[in-house]
């Protein structure tokens, strides 16, 4: 959990006069620095590419600043491949992490030049049938099933719908060899939100282990292996963040006992992460409204769980702090609640906090990954926007706020006339 809000609670309701509650706020300078201390970290290896998980915050502002730290863009949809383009990121630095995906998805991705993923064997016909040839280089997901346990958010390997088995990544390897691809990489995502950095350095055994098995077999040469995502945050006060140089120290000597003897060194590294990216660095700034006493003690806040879903969605837990109470005794019980028709909107329950007051600014926390994003508008709920903190001080508008027009762009009133 950072508690180490950029902004002086004078400053941020200047910051709210001139742009209304709620909205996030993204603070580049420290998504600059904690992405050239992942890149550092991982530069031990021969070639490291990050591929930013684009659905962990889709805005082409915030992908322009990872494009310039050297990210690439991880996508699984046509508007998602649309923003990386657009975003300035393109061919290879896209990877295609897709799955179900409709046909004309693929063919934009090959016109491109972006890195194709597949998610199953029967995908190889399903692509050589879409774009009348396969793509010269090709990557598959691997699910290792049973092999691997899963953790909580995405649950046990051999329950996820993602990936080919084991025996079918062999023969999927083979057959595209002869049908002509002339690149390999490999794929393999089994966490979401993980902590131990152990888990990381065992996956990447894992895949090396069946790198060097696709040369024996197959003599298939994996030019690259992709880790995934799943590098979790410290939601918690008393969770730690996961040490970047410590996994990638433990995946380089893992590297140098299974890669570099098996002679298919240098392999290039790379992530697919979304969430310690940006995570830490995005907040939620939302004000009180109301509050209210019944058998539980309630704070009412202008935003809701359809600005940030987390919490109400999977009871995750988000630090909130009250702009100017930071040093104030926590000497109250409140959930803080939105205001959808449903009891889980709440972004926090029986949480000890300083005494709130209608008009107090709240701060919520590590909101950077899977927030605005994952937003929806049940209820006719209105999305906030979205604010960058540059590095300079000054606060730029990087998506505003949703209006009604937005809301009803889809409907047509003026059919509404000659309806009966
Ligand atoms: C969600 C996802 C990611 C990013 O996960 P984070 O937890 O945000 O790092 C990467 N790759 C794939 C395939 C995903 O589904």
């Amino acid at each position: 959990m950072s508690c180490d809000f950029p902004l002086s609670a004078s400053q941020l309701s200047e910051l709210a006069e001139k742009f209304p509650t709620p909205f996030y706020l993204y603070d580049e300078k420290a998504i600059r620095e904690n992405m050239r201390a992942f890149t550092k970290a991982f530069s031990i290896f021969p070639d490291f590419c990050e591929y930013f998980a684009v659905k962990a915050l889709p805005n082409p502002y915030i992908l322009k600043i990872l494009a310039s730290e050297g990210c690439g863009g991880d996508c699984s949809s046509l508007p998602e491949l649309v923003l990386c383009e657009k975003s300035g990121i393109k061919g290879e630095k896209v990877m295609f992490t897709s799955n179900e995906t409709p046909a004309a998805e693929y063919e934009f991705a090959y016109k491109n030049g972006n890195i194709i993923n597949l998610d199953d064997i029967t995908h190889i016909d399903f692509l050589e049938k879409t774009l009348g040839t396969l793509p010269e280089l090709i990557c598959f997901r691997y699910n290792p099933g049973p092999l691997k346990e899963g953790n909580a958010l995405i649950g046990k390997p051999e329950e996820a719908k993602y990936g080919l088995t084991h025996d079918q990544i062999i023969e999927a390897y083979a057959e595209c060899k002869k049908r002509g691809v002339k690149r390999f990489g490999l794929h393999t995502m089994v966490a979401s939100n993980e902590l131990n950095p152990e888990y990381f350095v065992d996956t990447a055994k894992l895949i090396f282990n069946l790198a060097v098995e696709l040369k024996q077999k197959d003599g298939v040469r994996i030019e690259f292996v992709d880790l995934g995502g799943g590098i979790g945050i410290p939601y918690k006060p008393e969770q730690k963040k996961v040490d970047y140089d410590y996994v990638a120290k433990g995946i380089r000597k893992a590297y140098d006992e299974i890669i570099v003897p098996a002679g298919l060194d240098p392999l290039k590294i790379c992530w697919e992460c979304g969430r310690p990216i940006t995570g830490p660095y995005g907040y939620l700034v939302t004000k009180a409204i109301h509050e209210k006493h019944i058998y539980r003690e309630y704070i009412g806040v202008d935003a809701s769980m359809a600005d940030l879903m987390r919490p109400g969605m999977y009871g995750a837990y988000h630090e909130v702090t009250v702009s100017g109470k930071e040093n104030a005794p926590k000497d109250h019980v409140y959930d803080v609640v939105g205001s959808l028709c449903e009891n889980c909107d709440k972004f926090a329950v029986q949480r000890q906090l300083p005494e709130i007051k209608p008009g107090d600014l709240l701060i919520i926390h590590d909101a950077g990954a899977h927030g605005r994003a994952m937003g929806f508008n049940y209820n006719a709920k209105l999305r906030c926007g979205e604010l960058l903190l540059r590095p300079d001080g000054s606060v730029k508008e990087i998506r505003r706020r949703e209006t009604m027009e937005d809301y009803f762009a889809t409907l047509d009133f003026a059919g509404l006339d000659s309806f009966n």
